[in-house]
């Protein structure tokens, strides 16, 4: 608290992202990064860009990276906005699109930063509650609303919506936008990017943070009806019309050029993600099914947030959200198998 702050400040409640350590021997699977680096396609990229040229101003559209990604999801540039991380993305969404008379609803249990993003923009939201088995039910999302927003899969829960409800629900709800987040689906989901030449109130959000594994490049972008990117666009040009600099727009076209690299990656995590699964049922853990690079699980008799700690004292990160409905689980991101492995070998030791 300080006198010198605004009335608007005073009131925010912030965002608080998972602890990024300033020790280095720990085994982070608290953030859901990517537990590969980036593409060598990507770093040959940033190298070159090190160069006398950045005392110039970057492309304030990025043009280059928009058609890279136009081509990848065969769309036009037209389609495409990009920003400092879909964070970012998401900011100028909720000011620009999702802002309305009604209020805009969202899960219960869902991406923490919406409800920090409604306070920031006084935008006037309400919940809707994930079933028992924490599963979004779209069938009941009223169509009086100021907007519709969720990840697809959800986060923190991991569990996916098959594309053909999002089509339903786009086929209802046809008045207000729907946004569609988008941030795990290269782990296990059909994006809803090819919906958005029928439908121009769906708006899908992307980053290359988790899947490219460039959480430290910072660049998201969102795919959507050209009126829907032109507002952005009146945002962002409101905002800071160089969000993305010359490294993050060389290295997330290398990113999205290098198919093999990408495909490779995501089906390690995939694969490392199933073994993970059966490893944690055993240890009697119920899981829920994920469609990301996490897993969302709650052991039958020991209390997560000993268990964090515990983990914790043996040099693994977790993440545990004090949260009503979901204070029992433990939201634990795919490691390498060798991490996935050592944290297996950690909960059997804090079991025995
Ligand atoms: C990680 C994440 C984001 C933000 O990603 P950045 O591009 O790194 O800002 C957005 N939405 C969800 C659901 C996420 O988990």
């Amino acid at each position: 608290m300080s006198r010198f702050w605004s009335a608007k400040v005073n009131e925010l409640t912030p965002y608080v992202p998972g602890e990024q350590p300033k020790v280095s021997n720990l085994i982070k699977l608290n953030t859901n990064e990517n537990p590969y680096g980036p593409s060598p396609k990507v770093l040959e990229a940033l190298k070159a860009e090190a160069a006398d040229t950045l005392r110039l101003y970057p492309d304030p559209n990025a043009e280059q990276l928009k058609q890279a990604l136009a081509d990848y999801y065969n769309v036009s540039p037209r389609h495409v906005f990009v920003g400092n991380g879909s964070d970012e993305v998401l900011a100028h969404t909720f000011q620009g699109l999702l802002k309305q008379d009604k209020p805009l609803i969202f899960p219960d249990i869902s991406y923490s930063f919406y409800p920090v993003y409604c306070g920031l923009y006084d935008i006037k939201y309400t919940n809707q509650l994930l079933t028992e088995s924490f599963e979004i039910d779209l069938s009941q999302y009223p169509t009086e609303n100021g907007g519709i927003i969720f990840p697809n899969p959800n986060a923190p829960t991991g569990r996916v919506l098959p594309l053909s409800e999002i089509e339903s629900l786009l086929k209802r709800n046809t008045e207000t936008v729907v946004v569609i987040d988008e941030a795990y689906i290269d782990f296990g989901g059909e994006s809803a990017i090819s919906l958005v030449e029928n439908y121009p109130n769906l708006l899908v959000v992307q980053t290359l943070s988790k899947s490219r594994s460039l959480a430290g490049l910072r660049v998201g972008f969102a795919i959507g009806h050209p009126a829907l990117i032109d507002g952005l666009e009146r945002v962002k040009n409101s905002f800071n019309s160089y969000p993305l600099d010359r490294f993050a727009i060389s290295g997330a076209v290398a990113a999205i050029k290098d198919q093999p690299y990408f495909e490779q990656t995501c089906n390690a995590i995939i694969e490392s993600r199933n073994a993970l699964v059966e490893q944690l049922k055993g240890l009697n853990f119920d899981v829920l099914p994920s469609a990301t690079n996490f897993v969302f699980a709650r052991h039958a008799t020991h209390d997560a947030g000993e268990l964090a700690v515990k983990l914790r004292e043996k040099s693994i990160i977790v993440r545990h959200f004090k949260q009503e409905r979901i204070q029992h689980y433990l939201r634990i991101t795919i490691g390498t198998n060798e991490e996935c492995q050592a944290l297996v070998d950690a909960i059997k030791d804090i079991l025995a």
